[in-house]
């Protein structure tokens, strides 16, 4: 089989899922709709943003002049602290069921500057960045009744982005996420199984074949997985097996800031815009020991064909299985050939 010309699908060990790799359909003309992006350089500081220093928010509260990264709870938290650990399964049949879902949501910015990124920010303030993360994952983690601390950050207007301000989340939540606890489960049968971890292993295999390997330092790597469904889709992968943010050692934080950097920027060389995305963090969960979990990041970027063509999730991807036609090589390639500082 010819995985650069012929149909085919994909496993994805980390999720049980496949995803479906159409490389003949590259060529096809694209009669999708063109957004328009805003281009507009943004000033330092805006008046009107809610995130800048000294600014009030919705709430009525002002924030502080703070220095470097700044956290606070969410002003339209989607989770409150003290839902009720309930469950309804209607006649026991599961078929109607709900459960109480409690958790603590915060906002953290990444800099006062309005007008930086992940990407622009000097190695420093990226390092206070992953400082604060494993701050607030340590104190969210350990807080009663969370099991999962997520952090992610949604980059841009089409990812529905609010705000430009240089912001992530932080979702404590009293159960573990759909996405993860699907990973928590294949990595612990991956370990039963072979007695190694999903991920270390994986990894060797990625380092032996190098095709789709896009950057890496001595602490991460970064590679277009094997089975990536979005078009530009990496994961960074600790290279040291460990399960969250406080167990780094040594530089791995600065090696996790600088990779951050380099793998961004390579985006926003992409298609010569500032790469929408969602990005976020995987972690074991808070509670338990947790020998199967390897630390990674996802970033899934929706831009297709340019800074304005993306891809849609829809029809076939709905209702049988995501899909993908330029193949997760030829994407690593592209990315590969766009990164400065190569080490
Ligand atoms: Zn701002
Ligand atoms: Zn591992
Ligand atoms: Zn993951």
């Amino acid at each position: 089989m010819d995985l650069k010309e012929q149909s085919h699908r994909r496993f994805n060990p980390l999720t049980d899922e496949w995803v479906l790799v159409s490389p003949h359909r590259t060529q096809r003309p694209w009669l999708g709709a063109i957004e328009k992006l805003s281009h507009v350089a943004r000033p330092a500081y805006d008046p009107t943003c809610y995130l800048c220093p000294g600014n009030s928010r919705a709430c009525g509260v002002h924030n502080p002049q703070y220095q470097s990264t700044f956290v606070f709870e969410n002003d339209f938290a989607a989770l409150k602290k003290n839902a009720p650990a309930a469950r309804i399964d209607v006649q026991d049949k599961g078929l109607i069921v709900a459960e109480g879902e409690s958790g603590i949501c915060r906002v953290m910015c990444f800099s006062p500057r309005h007008d930086l990124t992940l990407s622009s920010m000097e190695q420093p303030g990226i390092e206070e960045v992953v400082r604060t993360w494993t701050s607030q994952f340590t104190e969210l983690g350990a807080a009663s009744g969370i099991s999962h601390v997520q952090i992610f950050e949604n980059r841009g207007e089409m990812m529905g982005a609010s705000n430009p301000h240089p912001h992530c989340q932080i979702w404590a939540t009293s159960s573990v996420p759909q996405a993860p606890a699907h990973e928590l489960s294949a990595q612990q049968k991956y370990l039963q199984k072979h007695g190694n971890c999903l991920l270390c292993d994986y990894l060797k295999l990625e380092e032996n074949e190098k095709s789709r390997i896009v950057v890496s330092n001595e602490g991460f790597v970064v590679l277009v997985p094997f089975w990536a469904v979005w078009p530009f889709e990496v994961l960074v992968c600790s290279r040291r097996h460990m399960g969250t943010l406080p167990e780094f050692k040594g530089r791995e934080a600065s090696q996790l800031a600088a990779i951050l950097k380099q793998i961004i920027s390579t985006y926003d060389r992409v298609f010569e815009v500032a790469f929408p995305y969602s990005m976020g963090f995987h972690q074991s969960p808070a509670k338990g020991d947790h020998p199967e979990w390897h630390f990674h990041a996802h970033f899934y970027p929706p831009l297709l064909r340019s800074s304005t063509v993306r891809k849609f999730m829809v029809g076939f991807e709905m209702l049988g299985t995501p899909q993908r036609d330029i193949t997760p090589e030829l994407a690593a390639e592209k990315l590969r050939s766009l990164v400065t500082d190569k080490k």
